[in-house]
């Protein structure tokens, strides 16, 4: 098998080392090696002096498909901007899916992003092969890859809060998710494709969807995630219509546990904290969408400090407008401060430090999406890397780069290395181009904007 040498400025393994002129060796997609001074002989090589070199960045959530409706409603909460989406997302098949997720993917890579999962909840009656084409998508453009089988099947008429028209059958739901599975699910270590379980809320599904896909996901040993706790709206929603808070409803519905992770956790009182943590469940931090939506400020720091789970994700772009992951990794970093300082806390700027918020972007990801072969850079770990340039104006002199990658506007990714295989080069995505994506995602875009207005 062939060697592959990277070599940088300084590489921060993620599992305890920072090592100047640090080296290392991947072969057959897996790390081989780590050190720092002479490096060993390889048959190809990347060598950025000028470069911090850190684990791939994961992306714990993500609905790719909204890169083809970005801007909508700029200043609505979530629920607004849900119902005035979802007749536009009604519109979408495997083509608008194909193009949004080129864009999406290609945007995550160029962010130093290696490993995402994507949500994908929209299956338009009549329109196939939505799923296969973002799992052909993330293999074209080298990306390590977890599609969510999502759903939605409680519609307005049954008291959901999407049209009749967005959602689907349960039993179809659920066939199709096993088929899913059966398809493209690769359990085995440094696998570049999970299919992961995912009915999209409390407000779009029903709770006897809820149980059974969990019980459909343990029978495969897959895993499960969906949306808690956002917005107090779905509070209210869960309050009135089951009488339970949105993790008690989730927790009785055997949605816990170390095989299951949330995006956002935002509303979570002490005891459901302090539940989390214990049970093992993993939360997406989405900082961006969170602020975005004025949804509110998850306690990232309090899940850190009882021991949860906690990755980093983008969310869809419908609600970021970008799929910067290293741009999430600063403001998690900057709001879990913001948050501390509004408690009272006086030691506010230590709330969240700036390697924490790296262990969040990679480690703290790689957990949520079940991946112990990911997340640090050690021998026998996948070979995914990120290259970020400190030298040029934006980071250039810095002290510390690697808080300085962290505390100041996020670099563009120099090099990405994926499985072992180099996907981005010189800022450059090797895998697409980036204009032919941004040229077709935009006329993609224009096309269901005019089909919304009708
Ligand atoms: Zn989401």
């Amino acid at each position: 098998m062939p060697t592959l040498l990277l070599r940088a400025g300084l590489l921060g393994t993620g599992a305890g080392q920072e090592l100047e002129n640090g080296w290392l060796l991947a072969r057959d997609g897996f790390v081989s090696a780590v050190g720092s001074g002479q490096p060993p002989v390889a048959d190809d090589a990347v060598h950025l002096p000028n470069c911090v070199a850190v684990p791939g960045l994961v992306n714990a959530h993500d609905h790719m498909y909204q890169w083809a409706t970005r801007g909508y409603v700029p200043d609505g909460g979530l629920f607004e901007w849900l119902r005035a989406l979802y007749p536009v997302w009604a519109e979408i098949d495997a083509d608008t899916v194909r193009l949004a997720a080129r864009a999406a993917m290609a945007r995550l890579l160029l962010s130093g992003c290696t490993l995402s999962t994507d949500h994908h909840y929209v299956f338009p009656r009549g329109r196939e092969g939505i799923f296969d084409a973002l799992v052909e998508t993330a293999s074209d453009l080298g990306l390590r890859f977890h599609p969510c089988r999502g759903s939605m099947s409680l519609g307005e008429s049954k008291g959901g809060l999407p049209p009749d028209s967005v959602v689907e059958d349960e039993d179809a739901i659920l066939a199709d998710t096993e088929e899913k599975i059966h398809d493209f699910h690769d359990p085995a270590p440094g696998s570049m494709c999970r299919v992961v379980v995912a009915p999209c809320s409390p407000f779009s599904v029903t709770p006897e969807l809820m149980r059974e896909s969990a019980a459909l996901a343990r029978r495969h040993g897959v895993r499960l995630h969906t949306h808690v706790a956002e917005t107090k709206d779905e509070e209210h929603f869960c309050l009135e219509r089951f009488g339970k808070r949105p993790l008690e409803l989730m927790q009785d519905l055997g949605w816990t546990g170390d095989d299951v992770w949330f995006a956002h956790g935002v509303h979570f009182n002490d005891e459901e904290v302090r539940r989390v943590a214990e049970t093992g469940t993993g939360v997406a931090h989405c900082p961006s969408s969170n602020l975005r939506l004025g949804a509110g400020l998850c306690r990232v720091a309090d899940l850190v400090r009882a021991g949860a789970r906690v990755g980093l994700g983008v969310d869809g772009a419908a609600s970021n407008e970008d799929a910067n992951i290293a741009m999430e990794l600063h403001q998690a970093l900057l709001l879990a401060r913001g948050r501390a300082a509004l408690q009272g806390d006086h030691h506010a700027a230590a709330a969240l430090g700036a390697r924490d918020a790296w262990r969040l972007a990679t480690a703290g990801g790689a957990a949520c999406l079940g991946r112990d072969d990911c997340g640090t850079l050690e021998p026998g770990k996948c070979a995914d890397v990120a290259f970020f340039r400190i030298d040029d104006l934006a980071h250039a002199g810095i002290d510390d780069p690697l808080a300085g990658l962290a505390l100041a506007p996020p670099a563009r990714a120099e090099a990405v290395v994926v499985n072992g295989k180099v996907v981005v080069r010189d800022g450059h995505l090797l895998t697409g181009d980036e204009s032919t994506i941004a040229r077709e995602i935009a006329a993609e875009s224009k096309r269901l904007r005019a089909l919304a207005r009708f």
